[in-house]
């Protein structure tokens, strides 16, 4: 397993490392199970304390960390440097809001009996993260699993190993002690060794579906608590009442976020018949617009693909979709030169068969989809084996109503794109995982939920 920094504007390779051994990783573990004594018996504030410095690192260091992701995994200048501000916002609410999330949950307090509901720290808690966030996805996880007492081991992708050093580096300065928060760099093949390590109390992945069928199998195996936040192929709804302007702008965003490459990127585009020559038109003139090139350049809007390997694979499934029968309306190819570039691109017609219609397209590319009306746009929206998020465009209540219970995914967004944000919990349905990130359910997830009784004694 290589573990390499390569700019994918350019094609360059950044710096190369070497992936740790054995007995490093086993002095992490140890490491780690040290740090967790003594990290669990601290008091709360002291543990928010801390996370609440690391926010305060990110967001005044936003920008040359921004330029550490633009660098190593291709992401817009400005977006960049957003992220880290936004990892920022997620340490201050858990700072700010843990005591609350944790404090415990009194049933009784009478007499010779008091019953509490408390929540205590599991352990060490293994990440394995992907690149499209680096900073993010790492943060929202690790932010409220150490403000609970847990520990963290962070696992990241191969591609954004200069990323993955930054974060531990950042708990270190933050006053995290040594073991709180570790970096393993270690390729995918280790990771069912680590879930199998009695050291290791649980794991969490965001990643793709086959590393959650992995991953979620050797937890199982081992009877490891496990949160599994994978792929969606999103839909995105524009009914007959919607307002048209608003929702192509949004359609735009929600499809281009990141140049295509998020979980959360409306994917399926599912129009109402008596609007959809207008949105399509509208839609495809603007995808086609769009400036793509250098992301560190601040007029860029869409920057390459993080990998050379992502680009083929998203051309290869673009090109299966043509060759199935799908027709292209704007883009549809590889940009030459160096980097990783696709042009932005979209697909009308597109059959149930397909691969823009049945898997997740993890690139700047948009499927439209024609339908007749509310009914059958939330049974397409519905027909995939994803359920993320969805959003939907429409000014009736009654059909907002029924597309906010209908749609099956974790978050539904109406008349706006679909977004993660600290306070609201975040995951999926179906084959897109289980347990949530995020708000008081993110950190309740790697929490031991224990019955304390104390009979004779009072709290
Ligand atoms: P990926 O290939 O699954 O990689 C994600 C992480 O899992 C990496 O650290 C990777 O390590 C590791 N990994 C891959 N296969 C593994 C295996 N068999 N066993 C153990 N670990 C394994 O996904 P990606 O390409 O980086 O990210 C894109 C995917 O993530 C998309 O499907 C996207 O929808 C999903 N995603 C989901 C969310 C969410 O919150 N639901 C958010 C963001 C992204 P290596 O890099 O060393 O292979």
């Amino acid at each position: 397993m290589q573990i390499e920094s390569v700019n994918p504007a350019t094609g360059q390779r950044l710096r190369g490392f070497e992936p740790e051994g054995a007995a490093a990783v086993e002095a992490k573990l140890v490491r780690a199970r040290g740090a967790f004594k003594d990290w669990s018996r601290r008091p709360l504030a002291v543990r928010a304390a801390i996370v609440a410095r690391a926010g305060e690192i990110l967001e005044s260091e936003r920008q040359a960390f921004g330029r550490l992701m633009t660098l190593e995994m291709g992401k817009l200048v400005g977006a960049a440097a957003d992220e880290a501000a936004k990892c920022a916002t997620a340490c201050r609410y858990y700072a700010e809001r843990g005591e609350e999330f944790m404090r415990p949950e009194i049933v009784t307090a009478s007499g010779d009996t008091h019953d509490a509901i408390r929540f205590e720290p599991l352990g060490a808690v293994l990440a394995v993260m992907p690149w499209n966030f680096p900073f993010w996805q790492v943060i929202r996880f690790a932010a409220p699993a150490l403000v609970a007492g847990n520990v963290g081991l962070l696992k990241h992708a191969s591609n954004v190993p200069q990323c993955a050093l930054a974060l531990e580096d950042l708990f270190r300065r933050a006053g995290a002690p040594e073991g709180v928060f570790q970096t393993l760099l270690v390729g995918s093949e280790e990771v069912a060794a680590l879930i199998a390590d009695d050291r290791v109390a649980a794991v969490t992945v965001t990643g793709s579906e086959a590393a959650g069928r992995a991953i979620g199998a050797a937890a199982g195996a081992h009877l490891k608590k496990s949160v599994l936040e994978l792929g969606g192929s999103d839909p995105f709804l524009v009914m007959e009442s919607a307002d048209l302007d608003r929702a192509v702008a949004t359609a735009v965003k929600a499809r281009m976020v990141n140049t295509g490459q998020s979980c959360i990127a409306a994917k399926r585009f599912i129009v109402a018949d008596a609007v959809y020559d207008r949105f399509a038109a509208a839609f495809t003139a603007a995808m086609g617009a769009l400036v793509v090139g250098d992301p560190s350049d601040p007029k860029t809007q869409v920057g390459p693909l993080a990998t050379a390997a992502i680009r083929d694979g998203v051309a290869e499934q673009v090109a299966r979709s043509v060759a199935a029968g799908a027709r292209l309306l704007t883009g549809g190819r590889k940009i030459d030169g160096p980097g990783y570039f696709y042009q932005p691109t979209v697909l009308c017609e597109v059959p149930p068969t397909a691969p823009a219609a049945r898997d997740e397209v993890f690139g700047p590319v948009a499927a439209l989809f024609r339908v007749a009306g509310l009914e059958e746009a939330i049974a397409l929206a519905n027909a995939t084996p994803f359920g993320l998020g969805a959003a939907a465009f429409t000014r009736e209540r009654q059909e907002a109503e029924r597309l906010a219970r209908e749609l099956e995914a974790g978050s539904v967004f109406i008349n706006g794109m679909v977004a993660s944000d600290a306070q609201f919990p975040f995951g999926g349905v179906k084959r897109s995982g289980y347990g949530r990130e995020l708000s008081r359910y993110g950190l309740r997830e790697f929490v031991n939920v224990k019955t304390v009784r104390m009979t004779g004694l009072a709290f």
